[in-house]
């Protein structure tokens, strides 16, 4: 930090304030992160109270001026009048260097005229949410599970947000009503057993109202576990206070993901509202996004799960970031996600280590990357890598007795996924193959029913394919058709 920064008691570290085992204080020490002197006078209970910090926030040349050289960039940015949200709070603000422009806080938070350019494959909503969205706000994009958007509003706004279509937008703030539709809608489908709660950001919802939709989420019978994915605990950890806690806890199976980046995002306060979190028997995880100038290295990536995990926070995934618009210059060539993997499977504990994922841009959903273990193969032996280069085989048995799925009860019991089954409906031989849509019409080269293209299309029905309730696609039957069909 720059010369303007009142000291306050140091740290070098927050996960310092909690004990190795058991992530008990070591001490009752309160330590602080350093605060620009522009906030030196105010008193620590307010500086402490989420709500000071919510109503505090900096968006505009003049505040940020106060404690940040703003480069000309930053305050074209700024000025312009139609670009994604700002909100900073002095909390998450007195974390930025104030005179490195390449610092990795202020990049995600601080926006520069880059957002302006265009970039060939942005869009508005890229992962194609909004059409996966049986009623406002509630994407149905996996076969069991949901993700339940509860309000527009963040802590602070990140510069690559995916949501940035509505996020931050407060007249697209979601209603009563719609929670309603999104609750029903979830009561109506059993084939989900998992909601994510997101946003905008769930912990920014007026305590009752959180209170309010967990209580009606638990009280749905086939939902089996709840998860909220939240920032704020990163830019507001004041907020993870007692009442917070145990509003949570009355609802487990409840987990939390939250979203660090950078290692210097780790402060003491964060430390403790996570400590607090475990506490009341939330599993954390966290899920970064890989940003050009702000993570894009092995060592950061290294030294940041190194940290969360020293916080009981198990990192989950590391995602490629989306072809969102005003990312532009954030994004980062998919190789350098894999190198980062690369740099961290073998290096470090494997339960440091986090998924590395590219959301699919048109709603594909995350497809998981990374190096190449399998080196090649034979009928009875795999030839395998590891992080060091040292090459190995494997042996594998001649003798092995395959599962047997007519006898194994879960085979019996497995979950209907409508239409979703994928790869695996083709390795459990309820498919024999997936065909793009119009597939059949464009090899069927426009010719007419002849002797040998006849209706009868049993001759193309592969043996022992598929069952009763997951009937073989036919050929030439659109896929979507097929789906419909099965649900
Ligand atoms: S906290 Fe999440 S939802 Fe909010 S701006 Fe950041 S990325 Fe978007």
């Amino acid at each position: 930090m720059g010369d303007n920064v009142l000291l306050r008691e140091k740290s070098d570290n927050g996960a310092s304030a909690l004990a190795a085992g058991n992530g008990a204080p070591t001490s009752n020490k309160q330590t602080f992160t350093p605060r620009p002197e522009v906030w030196a006078e105010v008193p620590d209970e307010q500086w402490n109270d989420w709500r000071w910090q919510l109503k505090h926030r900096l968006n505009s040349v003049e505040e940020l001026g106060q404690i940040v050289n703003l480069t000309e960039s930053e305050k074209r940015a700024l000025r312009a009048n139609n670009l994604f949200r700002v909100d900073i709070t002095p909390y998450f603000a007195a974390l930025i260097d104030p005179d490195d422009s390449d610092c990795p806080i202020r990049k995600q938070v601080i926006p520069t005229d880059a957002e302006m350019v265009p970039f060939t494959s942005m869009m508005e909503d890229s992962l194609a949410e909004d059409r996966h969205s049986p009623v406002p706000g509630l994407v149905h994009r996996y076969p069991d599970r949901v993700l339940m958007l509860v309000t527009t509003q963040c802590a602070s706004y990140c510069r690559y947000c995916t949501r940035s279509r509505i996020v931050g937008d407060p007249t697209a703030q979601f209603s009563r009503t719609e929670y309603d539709a999104q609750i029903d809608y979830i009561s109506r489908t059993p084939q989900i057993r998992d909601v994510l709660l997101s946003g905008g950001d769930p912990f920014v919802l007026p305590p009752k109202v959180l209170d309010n939709l967990l209580a009606r989420l638990r009280a749905i019978p086939h939902l089996e576990i709840i998860r909220l994915g939240t920032r704020v605990p990163i830019f507001l950890p004041q907020r993870v206070d007692d009442e917070l806690c145990a509003t949570l806890s009355k609802y487990h199976p409840l987990w939390v993901n939250m979203h660090f980046n950078h290692p210097k995002e780790i402060t003491p306060e964060i430390a403790l509202a996570c400590d607090r979190l475990s506490r009341a028997g939330v599993p954390l995880g966290n899920q970064s996004v890989l940003l050009a100038g702000v993570n894009d290295c092995v060592h950061i990536q290294r030294k940041l799960v190194q940290e969360l995990v020293k916080i009981r926070i198990r990192p989950y995934y590391l995602y490629q970031c989306d072809l969102v618009e005003g990312s532009g210059h954030l994004r980062t060539p998919v190789g350098k996600g894999i190198e980062i993997i690369e740099g961290l499977r073998g290096h470090t504990s494997g339960y440091a280590i986090p998924t590395y994922v590219v959301d699919a841009p048109g709603g594909g959903g995350k497809i998981p990357l990374m190096p190449n273990y399998l080196l090649s193969m034979s009928d009875h032996k795999v030839v395998l890598r590891n992080f060091e280069g040292y090459i190995s085989t494997y042996e594998e048995p001649i003798d092995y007795k395959p599962h047997d799925p007519t006898t194994c009860p879960y085979c019996k019991a497995k979950r209907p996924e409508p239409g979703q089954t994928g790869i695996t409906g083709l390795l459990d031989g309820e498919r024999f193959n997936i065909e793009p849509m119009g597939f059949e019409e464009i090899h069927a080269r426009g010719g007419a029913k002849h002797r040998l293209r006849s209706e009868d299309t049993h001759k193309w029905q592969p043996f022992g394919i598929g069952t009763e309730t997951s009937p073989v696609i036919q050929i030439g039957q659109p896929i979507e058709t097929a789906n419909h069909e099965l649900l």
